[in-house]
């Protein structure tokens, strides 16, 4: 115990040090960003360009949010923008309520209307949500334009006040130099947060996401309405700096502008936002001198803009990133990783899982039907049978990826028929997929960290850090135990199949689930994988965790299973010991390939 509690030690006094020193700093350069902003003589023009990039910016921020960490499409950033605009513009200019309020106001609609849109619409998927946002964008711009006693119409808005310790020119852009960084920060640091690392494994593969426990959908609808909430304060902002607005300033056409600024800089990151924002209201005004040719100055720009996305994929910050990531590599781990502590389930209950009648019915294909077994506690129950018999289905319906057409399922004595996927997991179900589902774009670590972060999972208290510090020791110890954690920090694109094999296991033991399901673990390995994966199996089994395994491995199969179900067309056609099973007639002829007469005894 003591060995660990100095080993914590350090590790805790470096987090505190590291992200402390790191705010300060950025606190530091802020302030004198915000004093430069107040004090260097700017002509009205230059003054109006900074406030314009630095309210497109925050803006731009929820872009990063919605696309770059969660991967979902908004193509109404501009209503949002207009909603927080017309809050401060009404709300100062006809209401005459004070600045904040109205600010406050504005990026509460904004988030209100982005949450409701949203949870109207990410269950649908990708072009549902694309279509959704554009009617929203076009409903929005109608309303400005037409209904004229509130929003005064094409005309627009003028005498929009500004708070009076902001009032002037100077002044205000002060007052957004200090939002943007705020938000900035915010922003910046959201993909090391539980919810910024959610929305990272949302993006990166949906179905993994929500056996690793997220709930997908909440995900999603935080991520959308953080993504307005930012829109509406970029808006609010932007109200007060030109002090006049107009419905033609949040159309559609706006919206893409908002995306093309994100998609230019690199939508991945918050610097990526801002650099694709000044260059986008830079770049034009740069152009003007154009102007006299028609046309010409929106070839040229449009060009630049197309030329930039063909050659740099992930924007300009992410194309410089490829670089600046080999300079900035982490500093190696100063300690050994711990040894990997499953808790034993706390239930008592003779059987981990009871299956009862289970049935999936794709339209007339009953690829399960009808089947029953149960596994025990602390065993390795193998589900056998030949491809297509419905082992993964069944996985799939055990898991909550599908809803059965019929049957009972209880985990550790607990109905979970009806549950969906995340909360299954946090009930103390781990699993792995027949094709390897890893989030491509992270490391091996944090790939498990997120294994080990599910709901539920209790991290063995006392010599360890708390916190985030406790999940990365957590999911090192995972991927020591499958032999990897040397390697934590590489992405997950440089291991080779077995090794991505592996590390999806870890992610699973991370959390330290109560059952553990592996769909064809050996397939795809040489031999001398298969051997140590049967050797992995043998002592996580020997830590005591329940493991239900489909595997076409025999010799695997027979070594590691004391109970064997097997299945052939959906139908269970023997369950046992798994010696009786492996010598049962039916099993033979319909599975492992025997003479005729045996199949036809039975
Ligand atoms: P196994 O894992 O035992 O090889 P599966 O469970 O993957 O088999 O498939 C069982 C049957 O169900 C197969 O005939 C397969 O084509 C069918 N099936 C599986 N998933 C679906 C689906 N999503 N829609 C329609 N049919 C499916
Ligand atoms: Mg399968």
């Amino acid at each position: 115990m003591s060995a660990t509690a100095q080993a914590a030690k350090p590790v805790a006094a470096r987090r505190f040090r590291g992200p402390f020193a790191g705010a300060l700093a950025y606190a530091a350069i802020a302030a004198l960003a915000a004093v430069a902003a107040v004090y260097t003589p700017f002509d009205d023009y230059i003054l109006h360009i900074l406030v314009e990039t630095a309210t497109y910016a925050i803006a731009v921020f929820g872009l990063t949010v919605v696309l770059g960490l969660c991967g979902q499409i908004n193509l109404a950033q501009a209503a949002f923008f207009g909603l927080g605009a017309y809050a401060v513009g009404l709300g100062t200019a006809d209401l005459h309520v004070s600045f904040w309020l109205a600010l406050v106001a504005g990026a509460g609609v904004a988030l209100v209307m982005g949450a409701l849109l949203g949870m109207s619409t990410l269950r649908l998927g990708g072009h549902y949500l694309a279509m959704v946002t554009i009617s929203f964008q076009q409903i929005l711009t109608l309303v400005m334009i037409n209904w004229i006693p509130v929003t005064h119409g094409p005309d627009g808005i003028g005498n929009i006040a500004r708070p009076a310790l902001f009032a002037s020119g100077h002044g205000f852009l002060g007052l957004c130099v200090i939002a943007l960084a705020l938000v900035g920060y915010v922003v910046w640091h959201l993909p090391e947060t539980k919810l910024g690392r959610s929305m990272r494994a949302v993006r990166d593969n949906e179905l993994a996401a929500s056996v690793s426990g997220i709930d997908v959908y909440r995900v999603k609808v935080a991520a959308f309405a953080l993504c307005a909430l930012l829109g509406g304060l970029g808006g609010g902002l932007f109200a007060g700096g030109f002090s006049y607005v107009s419905p033609d300033q949040f159309s559609f056409a706006e919206s893409i502008v908002f995306l093309t600024m994100a998609l230019l800089g690199g939508v991945a990151s918050p610097i990526g936002a801002l650099i694709g924002t000044a260059l986008l209201i830079v770049l034009p005004e740069t152009l003007r001198f154009l102007k006299s040719v028609p046309g010409l100055y929106l070839a040229i720009y449009g060009l630049a803009v197309i030329l930039i996305i063909r050659f740099m994929p992930d924007g300009i910050w992410g194309f410089a990133q490829t670089y600046l990531r080999r300079l900035m590599r982490p500093a190696p781990f100063a300690q050994a990783a711990p040894d990997l502590v499953l808790v034993p389930a706390k239930i008592e209950a003779p059987s981990a899982l009871e299956v009862e009648g289970l049935s999936k019915h794709f339209g007339g294909l009953k690829a399960v039907d009808g089947v029953s077994f149960s596994v025990q506690r602390g065993s390795v129950h193998a589900l056998i049978g030949p491809n297509g018999s419905g082992k993964t289905t069944t996985l799939n319906v055990l898991s909550g990826l599908y809803a059965p057409t019929a049957g009972k399922i209880a985990l550790d004595a607990h109905d979970i028929t009806g549950l969906p996927p995340h909360a299954r997991t946090a009930a103390g179900l781990g699993r792995t997929f027949q094709n390897i589902r890893l989030f491509r774009s992270m490391s091996a670590l944090e790939n498990v960290v997120i294994g080990a972060e599910r709901k539920g999972n209790e991290i063995p208290p006392g010599d360890l850090p708390r916190g985030h510090a406790a999940l990365v020791e957590r999911a090192r110890a995972a991927l020591g135990f499958v032999g990897l954690e040397g390697r934590s920090r590489d992405p997950i694109t440089s291991f080779s199949y077995g090794h991505q094999r592996l590390i999806e296991i870890a992610r699973a033991l991370a959390g330290n689930p109560t059952l553990l399901l592996l769909d064809e673990p050996a397939a795809g390995l040489n031999s001398t994988e298969k051997l140590e994966l049967r050797g992995l199996l043998k002592r996580i089994a020997a830590k005591g965790l329940t493991i239900l395994i489909i595997d076409h491995d025999m010799a695997l199969v027979s070594d590691v299973a004391s109970h064997i179900t097997v299945l052939n067309f959906g139908r269970r056609i023997a369950d046992g010991v798994a010696a009786e099973v492996l010598r049962n007639p039916d099993v033979i002829a319909a599975y492992l390939g025997a003479e005729p007469d045996v199949a036809h005894r039975a």
